[in-house]
C-alpha cells in the first residue's frame, strides 16, 4: 500500500508541528528498502537534525513476560502526567523471522496506545538487526523532531539486541523477575554491567519478599562493577507494573541520573560515543558488504574456505590473501 507522498518541506513542516501521520509516514519512508524512499527519508532527517538530540532516550529490556509492555504503559502515563510527551519503539530480534512481532505492539499497551500524548511505533520487521538499529535510530531522530521528549525503545532480553538499545539510549533499564530460580536467571554479566537500573518486577503480593531478596543480591552483584566516571552508580528498584508501584522512584531516578550526567558533561560524551560506535558500525558493515560481493572475492572465497577447512592454508593467511585481491 503506497499513498502519495508529500513533498520533503510539506514532510518537514508536518512532523515539527507534530503531525503523527506525516511522522509514521517518514518513519515508514527510513524503512523502506528502495532507494529513493531511503533517499527522502535521508534528506527529511538531515534537515530536520537541528531540531533533533532533545529527549531522554530510556532503553528498557527483559524477557518475554517479565512484564515489559504492562510497566511502560504505566509509565508512559506517569511521564505524560508530569508533562511529557512519549514515543515507543522497539528493536525485536524475533520478528525478523517470523514478522509476528511481540513488540511494540499497540494491543500491549492499552492506556497509552490511546493517550494523543503518546506515539506507538511497531517494530520494524524484515531486515537484518543492523538495519533495524539504524532504522530505530532514524526513528529516534524523526520523532524528537516531531516533540517527543522520552523517547522508550524496547527490547526482549536476548541476544545482541540489548547491546544494540544501549548504544542508542541514554538510560538503561533491565526488567527482572524476583524469586526465579537462578538469581542471575541465566542473565549474562554482560547485560547487568550495560544496566543504569534494575527493577524486580512483580513485586507484589506474595512475590514481595522474593523481589525484596532479589533486590538484595542484585545490589551486591552490582557492586562488584567498578564505577564509571561522572555516571550515577546503578541502582536497583522493585516495582509492580500491574499495581503501578514504584514507578515514581525510578522516573526519579533516571531524572537525577540524567541531570547528573549533564553536570558532570558524562550525558554528552556518552552520547558522542554512541555516535562514534555507530559510525563505525556502518563503516565496518558497508565494507563488510562490498568485500563480500567484489567479483575477485566471489571467485577466490569457495576454495580458500575449503583450504582453510582444510587444515591447507591458516585463517590469516586465506584472510590475507583475500584482502589482498580486494584492494587490487
Ligand atoms: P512482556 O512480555 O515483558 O511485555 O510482559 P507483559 O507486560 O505482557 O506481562 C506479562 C504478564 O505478566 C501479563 O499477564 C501481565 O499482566 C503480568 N504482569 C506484568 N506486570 C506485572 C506485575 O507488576 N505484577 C504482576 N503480578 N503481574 C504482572
Amino acid at each position: 500500500m503506497r499513498r502519495r507522498k508529500l513533498t520533503i518541506e510539506q514532510y518537514i513542516n508536518e512532523i515539527k508541528s507534530g503531525n503523527r501521520f506525516a511522522l509514521s509516514q517518514a518513519i515508514t519512508l527510513a524503512e523502506s528498502r528502495l532507494f529513493e524512499d531511503q533517499s527522502i527519508a535521508k534528506e527529511i532527517i538531515g534537515k530536520l537534525l537541528a531540531t533533533t538530540g532533545n529527549s531522554i532516550r530510556i532503553g528498557i529490556t527483559g524477557v518475554p513476560g517479565v512484564g515489559k509492555s504492562t510497566f511502560i504503559d504505566q509509565f508512559g502515563i506517569l511521564l505524560i502526567k508530569s508533562g511529557f510527551k512519549v514515543a515507543v519503539l522497539s528493536v525485536d530480534p524475533s520478528s525478523q523471522q517470523s514478522k509476528g512481532s511481540i513488540l511494540g505492539d499497540k494491543t500491549r499497551m492499552n492506556q497509552l496506545s490511546l493517550h494523543p500524548e503518546a506515539y506507538i511505533r511497531p517494530t520494524a520487521t524484515g531486515s537484518h538487526l543492523g538495519g533495524v538499529a539504524q532504522q530505530t535510530r532514524e526513528a529516534i531522530l524523526l520523532c524528537e523532531a516531531a516533540g517527543y521528549n522520552v523517547i522508550i525503545v524496547e527490547t526482549v532480553g536476548v541476544g545482541q539486541s540489548e547491546t544494540i538499545v544501549r548504544h542508542m539510549t541514554d538510560f538503561f533499564l533491565l526488567l527482572m523477575l524476583g524469586g526465579a530460580g537462578d538469581e542471575l536467571q541465566g542473565m549474562k554479566r554482560g547485560i547487568m554491567e550495560m544496566a543504569d537500573a534494575l527493577a524486580i518486577n512483580k513485586a507484589d503480593g506474595n512475590n514481595r519478599d522474593e523481589a525484596l531478596k532479589a533486590k538484595r543480591n542484585y545490589e551486591q552483584a552490582l557492586h562488584l562493577f567498578p564505577p564509571t566516571k561522572g555516571r550515577l552508580n546503578p541502582k536497583v528498584f522493585t516495582c509492580s507494573a500491574l499495581e503501578n508501584q514504584g514507578l515514581s522512584e525510578i522516573w526519579t531516578f533516571i531524572r537525577r541520573f540524567i541531570d547528573h550526567g549533564k553536570e558532570t558533561k558524562y550525558f554528552r560524551l556518552h552520547r558522542q560515543q554512541q555516535q562514534q560506535y555507530w559510525l563505525n558500525e556502518l563503516i565496518n558493515r558497508q565494507l563488510t558488504q562490498d568485500f563480500f560481493q567484489q567479483e575477485a572475492i566471489r571467485k577466490m572465497l569457495p576454495q580458500i574456505q575449503q583450504d582453510v577447512m582444510d587444515s591447507k592454508l591458516t585463517p590469516r593467511e586465506g584472510a590475507e590473501r583475500l584482502l589482498k585481491a580486494y584492494r587490487n
